[in-house]
């Protein structure tokens, strides 16, 4: 059985039998939201000691079969992937920055104790599927296909030790515009009880268990009233880390931006770092430096601190209006959207839709 050199990727094709009929699809992608509906492929590949990578195949999406005693169910060795398939201005299939998703994707695997998967593989792999199931993109405006690359150990065996069987899948899904009209401001909740990562930890990796925890004080700020949960530090519960699924960018009246650092306890956000660059762009004093609670209170109150914005693949860039915790609420700037985040929101949009210049070679045309 062939295996997968770095220099060579042949994914096999193995068309869908019976695709969902053209009729059932277009109502499917009319308003698909987010993560219900899926399209007719996937991508498998397998990974056993003995071959290393193999079996690569773009076949009929469909329920797999897992042993009981699979290992991904008991301690959770499993990581993933969340990128879209844009469509560009002139009608061409894109992607954004695809190779640096393989590149965390393979730091999560190192983390979780799982083989790396050659960077090509996994590109290709997302290629494929989504020039496979094209039909199945939103024609809605801001639509796009979103692309789920995911690993899991599949062997068989209860002891705790890196399992020796892993499969690699990515399934794709039509997801509507985040934000039917522009971005409207978040509230957010500052967890108190709970933290996401801790120094040593997992936080830096894309491993199903971080969101697993996440997912209580996430309800918590649901239930409080607000739209996401704001983590601080483990160590000393002082220090801005991200939101459940994004990262955080706070925004000055003399014209600098701060970013709380990648330590190990943060998830290296793609847009993160495109933004970094753009702001940089723009003019901005950029520093990626550690931010307190305290501090981003009275900032905001003295109106020394203007915007502040979350940013990750799904919403692109989204205002902070409102924080709330235990000990209090305040408010950023007017509560509304802040020109900057408008401004860096639609340079980066611009960039992936194609209706800007892409000096940094960013967009991948399928
Ligand atoms: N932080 C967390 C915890 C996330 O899950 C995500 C989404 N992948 C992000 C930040 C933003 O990362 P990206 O910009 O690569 O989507």
């Amino acid at each position: 059985m062939a295996t997968l050199a770095d220099a060579r990727i042949d994914i096999a094709r193995i068309p869908h039998p019976a695709p969902v009929p053209s009729a059932t699809r277009m109502q499917a992608i009319a308003d698909p939201g987010f993560g219900k509906v899926f399209t007719d492929h996937m991508v498998s590949i397998d990974w056993v000691e003995e071959l290393g990578w193999h079996n690569a195949v773009l076949g009929p999406r469909e329920p797999i079969s897992l042993d009981p005693a699979a290992a991904v169910l008991h301690y959770a060795q499993e990581i993933f992937e969340g990128l879209k398939a844009y469509k560009l201005a002139d009608g061409t299939m894109a992607l954004f920055r695809p190779e640096k998703n393989a590149k965390r994707f393979n730091e999560s695997a190192r983390r979780l104790a799982m083989p790396a998967l050659p960077e090509d593989a996994f590109v290709e792999a997302v290629r494929v599927l989504s020039l496979a199931d094209r039909d199945w993109f939103p024609e809605v405006e801001g639509g796009s296909l979103y692309l789920r690359p995911f690993m899991f150990a599949s062997e068989p065996f209860l002891g705790v030790r890196p399992a020796k069987q892993y499969k690699f899948l990515v399934i794709a899904s039509p997801a509507g515009n985040y934000f039917k009209s522009g971005a409207p401001a978040v509230s957010i909740w500052v967890s108190r009880d709970y933290t996401r990562a801790a120094p040593g930890g997992t936080g830096a990796a894309k491993c199903g268990g971080n969101y697993a925890a996440s997912l209580v004080p996430q309800a918590e700020a649901i239930e409080r009233g607000h739209d996401q949960v704001v983590f601080l530090d483990a160590a000393e519960k002082k220090w801005i880390e991200e939101l459940g699924g994004m990262n955080l960018f706070f925004v000055f009246d003399d014209g600098t931006m701060i970013t709380p650092p990648l330590g190990g306890t943060i998830l290296p956000g793609i847009t993160r770092d495109s933004l970094l660059m753009l702001a940089r762009e723009e003019g901005l004093t950029v520093r990626e430096e550690r931010y307190s609670l305290e501090q981003w209170r009275d900032d905001a109150t003295s109106g020394k601190l203007v915007e502040t914005f979350a940013c990750g693949t799904a919403a692109v860039v989204t205002p902070v209006g409102r924080v709330a915790g235990h000990d209090g609420e305040f408010t950023i700037g007017s509560g509304g959207p802040g020109q900057m985040t408008s401004r860096l929101r639609e340079k980066l949009v611009a960039i992936q839709r194609g209706t800007a210049p892409d000096p940094h070679d960013w967009v991948m045309r399928l």
